[in-house]
């Protein structure tokens, strides 16, 4: 990576529902509700449906279905199924890169 880093302006700015850290939006990954009830990741940041936002750390997935704070911000109740798919997306998310990575 030679290019440096773009200049932000007027990034928006989600809150994470895992640790309630404000970051850039296109550092989090939204997982959205889809008006058909699905809940699903989207990496598009386009999908209808009512999002939230998470970190790309395991500890603020974790943390967001431990606490039930991701079905709160979609208002809506998350199945066993909701949340295996939910981790294994979160194992997707996290192998596909975190942009720094390590730390906490
Ligand atoms: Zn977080």
């Amino acid at each position: 990576m030679s290019m440096p880093t773009p200049r932000q302006r007027h990034v928006p700015i989600r809150t994470c529902v895992g640790c309630r850290q404000e970051r850039p939006k296109r550092e989090l990954v939204r997982v959205v509700r889809t008006p058909t009830g699905e809940i699903t990741i989207d990496l598009t940041g386009k999908a209808a449906g009512r999002g939230a936002y998470l970190c790309r750390a395991a500890d603020c997935w974790t943390a967001a279905l431990k606490r039930d704070a991701l079905a709160r911000a979609l208002r809506t109740t998350l199945t066993p199924e909701d949340r295996e798919a939910l981790l294994r997306a979160r194992d997707a998310v996290l192998a596909a890169g975190a942009p720094g990575g390590g730390g906490r």
